[in-house]
Parts: C-alpha cells; sequence; structure tokens
C-alpha cells in the first residue's frame, strides 16, 4: 500500500450471514471496501449478497467442519487472504429441559452455537496467522451473561462462546490474532420476529431494556467492525453487550 492509493482491501467470512446481524455485517463489510465470504445453511438467503460485489457465498452447516475448512479456503482462493472472521450463524431454544427430545435439541444448539465457533476459530487461524494476524469475532448474547427464563440451554451455549473466545484470546494473542464477541440483547431479526410482532411481549421486553428499544442488526454490525478493525488493535478476550444498557441494570424493571 502507498499513500497516493486507497488501502487494500480486507477480506472478511461471515458465518449467518444469510439474515439478520450476518446480513447486516456482511453488507456493512462491503460497503466498507472489504471482501466478504457469506457462509450459511440458508441458500436463498444468500442470492441477495451474491448481488453485491466482492462477495462469494458458500452454502454450509457452520457445525461441520468442512464448511468451516471450505470457507476459508474460499477466501484465500478468492481474495487472496483472509483478515477477520465473524462466526455469527446460531439457533435459539432447546425447550423445557424436561420436555421430550430437549437434550437431542440441546446436543443440536451446542453444535450449532459452539461447536461452530471452535471449528471457525480452528479454521480462520493458518489463514490469519499467514496474513500477518487478524481478528476473530463470535455472536454471543446477553442471554450468555444471565439466567434468561425458559431458555436454559441458549443461555448455556452463548455463556460457552463467551469463555472460549477467553480462551482462545490468551493462546492467540502473541501472534497479533485477536479474538473477542459481542453480546447483542434483542435486536429485530429473524430469530426474534414473533416476540417484536406481539405487542405484549414486546412492550415487556423494550420495557426492561434502558433504552426502551430493539436493536437493529445494523447496530450489532457497527460493533463487530468495530472489533475486527485496527481501532481494537489491543482488544482481545472481551465480550461486549451491545444491549442498550440491559446488562448494565441486570435487566430491571424500570
Ligand atoms: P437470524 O435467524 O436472522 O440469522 C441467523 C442466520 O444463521 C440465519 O441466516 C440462519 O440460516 C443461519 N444459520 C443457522 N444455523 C446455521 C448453521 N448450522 N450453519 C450455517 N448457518 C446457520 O438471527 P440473528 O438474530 O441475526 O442471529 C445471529 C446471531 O445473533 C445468533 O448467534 C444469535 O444467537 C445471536 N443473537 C441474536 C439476538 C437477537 O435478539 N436477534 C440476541 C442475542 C444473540
Amino acid at each position: 500500500m502507498t499513500s497516493d492509493t486507497a488501502p487494500e482491501p480486507r477480506v472478511a467470512l461471515v458465518t449467518g450471514a444469510a439474515s439478520g446481524i450476518g446480513a447486516a455485517t456482511a453488507r456493512l463489510f462491503v460497503e466498507r471496501g472489504h471482501r466478504v465470504v457469506a457462509v450459511d445453511v440458508d441458500k436463498e438467503g444468500l442470492v441477495a449478497l451474491e448481488e453485491l460485489d466482492g462477495v462469494a457465498t458458500l452454502v454450509g452447516d457452520v457445525a461441520e467442519e468442512a464448511t468451516n475448512t471450505a470457507a476459508v479456503r474460499l477466501a484465500v482462493d478468492r481474495f487472496g487472504r483472509l483478515d477477520a472472521a465473524v462466526l455469527n450463524a446460531g439457533i435459539g431454544g432447546a425447550g423445557p429441559l424436561e420436555s421430550p427430545g430437549a437434550i437431542e435439541r440441546f446436543d443440536r444448539l451446542f453444535a450449532v452455537n459452539v461447536r461452530s465457533v471452535a471449528l471457525g476459530i480452528r479454521a480462520a487461524v493458518p489463514a490469519l496467522r499467514a496474513a500477518g494476524g487478524g481478528a476473530i469475532v463470535a455472536t454471543s448474547s446477553v442471554s450468555g451473561l444471565r439466567g434468561d427464563p425458559g431458555t436454559w440451554g441458549y443461555n448455556a451455549t452463548k455463556a460457552a462462546v463467551i469463555n472460549l473466545v477467553r480462551g482462545t484470546a490468551v493462546d492467540y494473542a502473541a501472534e497479533g490474532i485477536r479474538i473477542n464477541a459481542v453480546a447483542p440483547g434483542g435486536t429485530e431479526t429473524a430469530l426474534t420476529a414473533a416476540q417484536v410482532a406481539d405487542p405484549h411481549f414486546s412492550a415487556l421486553i423494550t420495557g426492561r431494556i434502558p433504552a426502551h428499544r430493539w436493536a437493529s442488526p445494523r447496530e450489532q454490525a457497527e460493533v463487530i467492525w468495530f472489533l475486527t478493525s485496527p481501532a481494537a488493535s489491543y482488544v482481545t478476550g472481551v465480550t461486549v453487550p451491545v444491549d442498550g444498557g440491559l446488562s448494565a441494570n441486570g435487566g430491571i424493571l424500570p
């Protein structure tokens, strides 16, 4: 890079990119000049991203190692390098603990929400190392910081992400590979569409959030962007709540 040319495009992969926070993140990164590998199980949801310049898509299940290695390979083959990995894909709900099939659903929840992050870090690190360092951001949740009612399994997976990020951040910090997480509060996406659409439930939730509103996916994407950027060069091993103040007051009713 020379002073009279634009910065070389940087390359990111984003999982769960077909919808919600992942889609907003992929779009923000493209807007800001990155090349993006967009990964999702939802083939149709990726079509809108395929129309953007500088996006390569990959259909796959992030709970499988092959998807993660293929995503990194695609970034390197198509765009020459990898600078950032946003490990965002996730699902909700194992149902009540005593309900039939709850443990099988929990196994799947853990695979999609936690195993995928371990696999994503494992796949990304060699490419980030080859690029001279880089950043990984996983998507946890405010549910990983506390015991939200009725979502014991989801809470457990999101808490696991927080400590997975801490431990791996410590292991790779000396190589210039930073690993952080965001913990979104209620954000208007497909995951929360039913809650947002229910006026009673929505009012209950927003009544507990000091900002008194849901977040937009873009507001999550902005913090993910910051954590991957050189502006966050000394930030690693942390989880940043992006929750309108919810975790600051412990969800106490106003
Ligand atoms: P979303 O449902 O809009 O998007 C999630 C995306 O992940 C979807 O496109 C889905 O197809 C994809 N996905 C699911 N399982 C996958 C798999 N096995 N392999 C590949 N892709 C898969 O939901 P969202 O709200 O944007 O969720 C993104 C992340 O944010 C999740 O990890 C979620 O737990 C977390 N989160 C969301 C909220 C919220 O209020 N929306 C709050 C806290 C945390």
